[in-house]
């Protein structure tokens, strides 16, 4: 049995100082269902206040986040060659 945690603790990130995904608060505003609090594996959304606040230093870079947003309001990319996560099996 595949335990997740004891997967993710395998898991490794080169963060870069530039971000890799940016919000379009305006945007982000006019949705009111907020797929992305609930899509993203590791929990890098959360609402303060009715705002959406976001991290990218711990992106497992899915997409998922990119794909179900409904007002297009995350620009999202890989990060650049040598930065983002390290995915080890062991
Ligand atoms: Fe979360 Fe995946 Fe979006 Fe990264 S790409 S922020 S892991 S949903």
């Amino acid at each position: 049995m595949v335990i997740i945690q004891e997967r993710l603790d395998l898991v490794r990130f080169n963060v870069d100082r530039e971000p890799h995904i940016r919000v379009n608060r305006e945007a982000c505003k006019r949705c009111p269902s907020k797929p992305c609090l609930y899509i993203c594996p590791a929990g890098l959304y959360t609402l303060s206040d009715g705002e959406l606040l976001h991290s990218y230093e711990g992106c497992l870079e899915c997409g998922a986040c990119y794909v179900v947003c409904p007002e297009q309001a995350i620009d999202w990319d890989y990060p650049k060659g040598g930065y983002g996560v390290c995915f080890r099996t062991a």
